[in-house]
């Protein structure tokens, strides 16, 4: 059975006429609607009565005592923008009909054609019509998944709030938010987990904000808020620490529990810029310094960031030709035993020779090879290169050993990995048992079911595997016990202090009885002092590797070493090199 809907009109109208003619054509109720009127003769109850009670439409005369023509309406509009209106003329004036139309009115009526039946279809109509307007007005200015202002309410937004800032010379903030590791979910929990999670982001966000702060969903996983009326950058710098405290605690997602952390890069009107592109750029680039700075930090963006982003550019352009002219090379850092000292494997690393700038190191440019993607053919060079370097050294009768290379996570999914080594083996005659491979505890953990796929088809090749910076990413020890590993490499950072702070020293301990637990190598990276080493030795780390033993190297500079055997002594006295060292 239809349900029949209750229509409270306001009726603004001056003549009586009007008024009795009204009444009895919406006296009885129809099968759909039953009318509630509420009668006013001027223009200024008629507003009264909007702010204080709610209308579903209202049946404006455009002749009052207090308002004339299109005014009357604009006015209740100004008071209530989201009630319909219906325009009731007295004379059959289609230019009249039409201006109040394109001024906002869902419909216009001729008071002496009206019927009963057209009355109250046009009522009817309107209510819908605005209904829909306000649908597609939602739509284009929200974001579907969050209910958040989009891109464009939120320009809108920031241009009144520097309009309002400029007038009453207030401090507004720009803060641009971008969830770390948002992809991995999306891969490996899928999109509708995905979308959920920004649900309770968008929710939690709104929970760390005042009312009047617009927070917007720009795209993707990242968002805005604009700060208003704030006095001092401190009471920025509190909230932005509210907001990543506030991330930081798991989301319960879909039945999972979910763990994500946000960077954000904050720019200040007037100071930082006083258009709205210019602070969009600036939060940006402040945004890409935080997560330069590793993850969950907030930067404020300051002058020397235009440079750095000039730079980045600049070396982004000559990066696109160092692939084309060879400019990349490798070095070989040493591993050694931790008891006999002898080298017993090279991790390579690249180094890229600009052609004006001299030796550049990794941390300046392979996240940027990782962003343009360049990293796959680098990548697959530094691959082949180490391999055939491998080969060299084992082809002038050189004891053999490993040589590990570091595969970063975009080369990690790359579709034709597994086969892209066969062939790099097969081309170079490097026996598989020689190649380490490298990767990241988050590489890892992005899509379990792939990672364990991809893992174990590169270890039936027979190549080894191992978990680099181990402890500063997300393993879970169910992760590790399904991967085919062979060793883990203790990240620099846990040793740097390791007979100082008692939780670092505790944190290496741990990772090497669970290294041993799973029958792993443990590596030690970064070993800088005999402290480092000793501390090492007696927690049985069994191989080391850091400037203490060497710095990364020439390729010529280890065939000494391992051709030096008073440096290197003969591969029995230490054991096969596929001992537990290499298994
Ligand atoms: P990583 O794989 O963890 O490499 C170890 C880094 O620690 C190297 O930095 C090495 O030079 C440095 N290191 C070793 N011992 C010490 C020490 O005693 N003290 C100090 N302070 N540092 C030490 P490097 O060569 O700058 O490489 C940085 C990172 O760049 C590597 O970290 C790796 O993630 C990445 N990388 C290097 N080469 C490649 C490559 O060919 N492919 C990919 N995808 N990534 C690479
Ligand atoms: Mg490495
Ligand atoms: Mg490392």
């Amino acid at each position: 059975m239809l349900q029949v809907m209750d229509i409270r009109v306001l009726f603004v109208a001056a003549d009586a006429n009007d008024i009795n003619l009204l009444d009895q054509k919406l006296a009885n109720s129809t099968r759909q609607a039953k009318f509630h009127l509420t009668t006013v003769g001027l223009l200024k109850d008629a507003l009264q009565q909007l702010t204080e009670n709610t209308f579903d439409v209202v049946l404006l005369s455009l002749q009052l005592p207090d308002g004339r023509g299109l005014g009357s309406l604009n006015k209740i509009q100004g008071v209530s923008p989201r009630v319909p209106i219906v325009v009731l003329g007295g004379i059959n004036d289609e230019e009249l009909a039409l201006y109040a139309v394109q001024a906002g009115a869902q419909d216009y009526l001729v008071k002496n054609q009206l019927e009963r039946n057209l009355l109250i279809r046009s009522l009817l109509y309107a209510i819908e019509r605005k209904r829909t307007e306000e649908r597609l007005s939602h739509l284009a200015q929200y974001d579907v998944v969050t209910g958040l202002p989009n891109r464009v309410l939120f320009r809108d937004r920031l241009t009144r709030a520097l309009a309002h800032a400029q007038r009453k010379k207030q401090m507004v903030a720009l803060m641009f938010l971008d969830l770390d590791h948002f992809k991995s979910v999306n891969d490996s929990l899928g999109h509708d987990v995905g979308d959920q999670l920004l649900k309770a982001v968008a929710e939690r966000l709104k929970s760390c904000l005042r009312e009047g702060d617009t927070i917007a969903r720009l795209g993707g996983d990242e968002f805005t808020i604009i700060l208003e009326e704030i006095s001092e950058s401190e009471n920025i710098a509190n909230v932005a620490q509210k907001i990543i405290d506030m991330m930081s605690r798991s989301f319960l997602v879909g039945g999972q529990e979910i763990f994500i952390t946000t960077s954000i890069g904050i720019a200040t009107y007037p100071d930082c810029g006083t258009d709205q592109n210019t602070l969009i750029k600036n939060a940006d680039a402040a945004l890409y310094d935080a997560k330069a700075h590793g993850r969950s930090v907030y930067r404020f963006y300051h002058q020397k960031m235009n440079i750095i982003a000039t730079e980045r550019l600049e070396l982004l352009t000559s990066l696109r030709h160092a692939v084309d002219r060879d400019e990349f090379i490798l070095r070989y850092q040493p591993q050694v035993n931790s008891y006999s000292g002898q080298l017993v494997g090279v991790e390579a690393l690249l180094r890229w020779n600009h052609p004006e700038k001299g030796l550049i190191y990794p941390s300046q440019f392979v996240h940027l090879l990782e962003d343009t993607g360049l990293i796959i053919p680098v990548g697959e060079w530094a691959l082949r290169e180490a391999c055939k370097q491998c080969k060299a050294w084992q082809n002038t009768g050189l004891p053999a050993i490993p040589v590990s290379v570091n595969i970063s996570a975009r080369q990690f999914k790359q579709k034709n990995l597994v086969s892209m080594v066969s062939q790099i083996l097969l081309d170079t005659k490097l026996d598989p048992r020689y190649l380490q491979l490298e990767l990241t505890e988050s590489v890892l953990v992005d899509n379990i079911g792939v990672t364990v796929a991809t893992l174990r088809a590169l270890h039936t090749i027979g190549t080894k595997l191992s978990i680099d910076d181990f402890g500063t990413g997300y393993s879970s020890l169910s992760y590790l016990k399904q991967f085919p590993l062979h060793a883990l490499k203790i990240d620099r950072s846990f040793l740097q202090d390791i007979n100082k702070r008692s939780e670092d020293a505790a944190i290496a301990i741990a990772i090497i009885t669970l290294g041993h637990s799973l029958r792993l190598d443990v590596v030690a990276e970064g070993v800088e002092t005999n402290e480092q080493k000793e501390f090492l030795k007696k927690q049985n780390c069994n191989i080391m590797q850091g400037h203490l033993f060497g710095y990364p190297m020439h390729a010529v500079q280890i065939a000494e070493w391992l051709g030096d055997e008073k440096r290197q002594p003969p591969i029995s006295n230490v054991g096969s090199i596929n001992s537990n060292l290499f298994r």
